[in-house]
């Protein structure tokens, strides 16, 4: 119809004016033009329930950061070569959110900008250059950081200096001992290094594992690679662009559910509730040698606006209670999906922290084969039902769930809804 063929000139122009290397969502792509809270809204005012946009976490154009943009916008926009009270006052209150340990910030726009100063942080301090992923890791899109981010597939080579270890999967690979199993890996990880002349710089995850497939694990798991890493002489770097801000609901941060404390912590994503800003969270003995040595200077990075937003976004955490909001409605939501999966054997495991959920789409319960054409296929049909989501993994067959913090149960009644209609339409 009509809204078709406008739908296809807009790709075509897509293609003309922003060349090939971009991807669009779902077999009927979106033209959304507004959000709202847990809605997005296309252009024939179609509501969308948003279960995937982890960005938005406060939900859509929230008040108070829409309001702190602005009115700092109108006030000052520059940098961190001149004193402000603003990145102070930022800074002071999100390194309270960490183990005492943590005590400095520095800021980025970016989470692959984040990475990448850990990355060069860690250099400087272990003299070393190696560095241990997990195998459909991402941490970003620069040169640098793309080249330990497997899940980029083979359009990128990995480095030299990067080692890939399998994820802490207790579904599929590891068993019941996660912990021994992913310390083993990472200590074999690490003496391949060693045989290769490569001396060890980082152990670097997503604490969910969030491009693995979502695995959040038993809580602890992590301690025994993290004492791995730094016998080797090399630092522990978490990755909390997804995890952070209070999504695992247990926990502001994702390492928190492991009792271990980071050398170095990087943020993103949901820092700004949409305004880029990104940081990393650091020791400060980590950052000392390259300190002395380079300069940083980020045009961006911590600017008065970004800043205001992120102050708004981490008040609003805390004073709307919602990492508390994160574990109820996650909870509710896992078991509701639970629930309606016992009559449906496509789906093999259903497992998350707070409001991260990720649930395996298989062939049969029995042979837990990787069922991917089905999961793409559930995700399409919940689109057509008004719910975005989407998939991860390294078979692609894993349901992402990642709604905003601000999830009530009324919405994960409707995604329940949905997801039901899905598994019975797809099969
Ligand atoms: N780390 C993780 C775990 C991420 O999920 C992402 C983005 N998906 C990044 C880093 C990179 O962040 P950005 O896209 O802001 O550069």
């Amino acid at each position: 119809g009509n809204l078709s063929a406008k739908y296809e000139a807009m790709i075509e122009r897509r293609a003309r004016v922003l060349g090939p290397a971009y991807r669009l969502m779902y077999e009927t792509p979106l033209h959304l033009v507004r959000g709202e809270g847990v809605w997005l809204y296309d252009e024939e005012g179609r509501a969308y329930l948003d279960a995937y946009n982890n960005v938005a976490s406060l939900g859509h154009c929230h008040p108070r950061v829409v309001e702190a943009i602005r009115e700092q916008v109108g006030i000052l926009a520059t940098n961190t070569r001149y004193i402000h009270g603003l990145i102070l006052d930022y800074a002071e209150r999100l390194v309270a959110t960490f183990p005492a340990e943590l005590s400095q910030v520095m800021f980025a726009c970016t989470g692959s900008e984040a990475n990448d100063l850990a990355m060069r942080i860690a250099r400087a301090f272990t003299g070393g250059t190696g560095i241990v992923v997990t195998e459909n890791a991402y941490h970003g899109i620069s040169e640098a950081v793309a080249c330990f981010s497997p899940s980029l597939g083979q359009a990128v080579d990995l480095g030299m200096h990067v080692r890939t270890v399998p994820a802490p999967d207790a579904y599929r690979v590891a068993g019941s001992d996660v912990g021994g199993k992913f310390t083993a890996d990472v200590e074999a990880a690490i003496a391949d290094l060693k045989r290769h002349g490569i001396k060890p710089a980082a152990l670097i995850v997503d604490t969910l594992f969030t491009s693995d497939g979502v695995l959040p694990g038993p809580k602890g798991f992590l301690a025994g690679a993290v004492d791995a890493i730094h016998a080797a002489g090399g630092i522990f770097v978490a990755d909390e662009v997804q995890p952070g801000f209070g999504r695992a609901g247990d926990a502001m941060w994702g390492f928190q559910r492991h009792d271990v404390v980071p050398d170095l912590v990087t943020l993103g994503k949901p820092m700004g509730n949409g305004h880029p800003i990104s940081a990393v969270v650091m020791r400060p003995e980590v950052c000392d040698e390259f300190g002395r040595n380079a300069r940083y200077f980020n045009t961006f990075g911590g600017n008065a606006v970004s800043c205001a937003a992120a102050m708004a976004v981490l008040r609003t955490i805390e004073e709307d209670g919602l990492m508390a909001n994160s574990a109820r409605v996650g909870g509710y939501l896992t078991e509701g999906i639970r629930g309606i999966s016992e009559g449906h054997d496509a789906v093999g495991d259903v497992r998350g922290a707070g409001l991260f959920i990720g649930v395996e789409i298989v062939t049969d319960r029995a042979n837990r084969s990787p069922d991917r054409q089905r999961a793409s296929r559930i995700v399409n049909r919940m689109r057509d039902l008004g719910v975005l989501i989407s998939v991860t993994g390294k078979f692609h067959n894993a349901l992402k769930i990642r709604p905003p913090l601000v999830f009530t149960e009324a919405n994960a009644d409707r995604f329940i809804a949905a997801m039901d209609e899905a598994l019975k339409t797809t099969g």
